[in-house]
């Protein structure tokens, strides 16, 4: 079915069906705010096709800018209303993704006045350029080089996950300043001046490889205990709840894992003394490899698997199979798994399936979001 019949299909839905709260009216108007804002945009970029004089002043009037803002705000909110409280999302999504194009194209043309140069909304340009450049990238490799070669594009769940990483995108600020206090107040307390100093003085690359081994020997153990201690396990089984692995299916994280694992994470990384370049650049690195690590790409990499984590070796951490249970924590170097005990890496194979043995944690963003805070319901005995 096409999008346009399925926006039409869900704009159609009969009015006892889309009680107040159901996501209707503010998906219906976040299209209209998208289209409007679209429709703005499009006659700035091709006046010649005005030819009305009397709407000529759309050119250049600051007014109209200020309007045009407005319009693609409230596009935004009220998609993201509408994904957050409907079950059918086509609506939201199509109403947001007209709003990144009406803006990117209003950021991007020349004459556009008022200063909108900056950054666009809330972090949403972050999201859009971060979907765009890693799924241009991993889609594509996921098609040529599957893992599993009846896993489609769009499998199940997808919006979920697009939904946790456009969250996690725009709490990128906030989350920023959370996950570095532990490490402010490390550096307040203890002088490591001479330590730095040896540090800085390292070649990019070895403090890059550094960062890495660093972080990932407190990822191993902040990950291994969000495994065994059953509170913080009900926080990472909303991770391992994905049945199916892609590039997509990592963002699917609780956001209290996400502030106590970056905030740990981040205490060698803003304490060692390391140039900003290597941290960026590590960063950087980061950000592709667990795309990388949760993709559906079934390379064969040989006796790189002893080194350095791969799609397979982190696709048996979401085993569900017997012994794929509480192993490969590492996430970029498998030593520490040899180190620790956990190391689990068949010659060849890949595990049978994926996800939560006893498949308690719900589905959809929000009730995943409150699921470590309730009690399971007893389940129903079975037979
Ligand atoms: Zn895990
Ligand atoms: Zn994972």
């Amino acid at each position: 079915m096409s999008v346009l019949r399925k926006v039409i299909n869900q704009l159609e839905t009969p009015r006892d069906q889309r009680p107040l709260g159901s996501g209707w009216l503010s998906g219906a108007l976040a299209l209209l705010a998208s289209l409007a804002g679209l429709l703005m945009v499009l006659l700035r970029w091709f006046p010649e096709t005005l030819s009305y004089p009397e709407i000529a002043f759309i050119q250049d009037s600051g007014a109209v800018t200020v309007a045009l803002r407005f319009v693609l705000l409230a596009g935004y909110a009220l998609a993201l209303i509408s994904l957050i409280l409907s079950t059918r999302k086509t609506l939201g999504w199509t109403a947001l993704a007209i709003s990144v194009v009406a803006s990117l194209m209003a950021t991007s043309q020349p004459t556009f006045g008022g200063g909108t140069s900056q950054s666009l909304y809330f972090g949403l340009d972050y999201f859009i350029i971060n979907v765009l450049i890693v799924g241009f990238l991993f889609v594509p490799l996921e098609r040529f080089f599957p893992a599993r070669s009846e896993q489609t594009v769009f499998r199940p769940e997808w919006q979920e996950d697009m939904f946790y990483y456009l969250i996690s995108s725009m709490m990128v600020q906030v989350l920023g300043f959370i996950t570095l206090a532990p490490a402010n107040m490390v550096n307040a307390q203890v002088a490591l001046d001479d330590f730095r100093i040896h540090i800085v003085n390292l070649p990019f690359l070895v403090q890059v490889i550094i960062i890495m081994a660093a972080t990932d020997l407190v990822q191993y153990w902040v990950h291994r205990a969000f495994h065994m201690v059953p509170f913080l396990w009900r926080f990472h089984a909303i991770h391992h709840s994905t049945k199916k692995m892609d590039w997509l299916a990592g963002a699917r994280m609780h956001l209290m894992e996400i502030a106590v694992l970056r905030s740990l994470t981040a205490l060698p990384m803003f304490t060692l003394g390391f140039r900003p370049e290597a941290i960026q650049g590590y960063l950087l690195i980061v950000y592709f490899y667990s795309s990388f690590i949760h993709a559906n790409i079934g390379w064969k990499l040989g006796f790189l698997e002893r080194f350095f984590v791969t799609p397979r070796f982190h696709h048996w951490h979401h085993g569900s199979d017997r012994d794929a249970i509480d192993i490969n924590y590492a996430s970029h170097f498998p030593i520490y798994d040899w180190l620790f005990g956990t190391h689990h890496l068949p010659e060849t194979d890949w595990p049978e399936n994926y996800g939560v043995v006893g498949d308690n944690v719900p589905k959809g963003y929000w009730k995943q979001f409150i699921h470590p805070f309730v009690k399971d319901k007893p389940k129903p005995p079975t037979a």
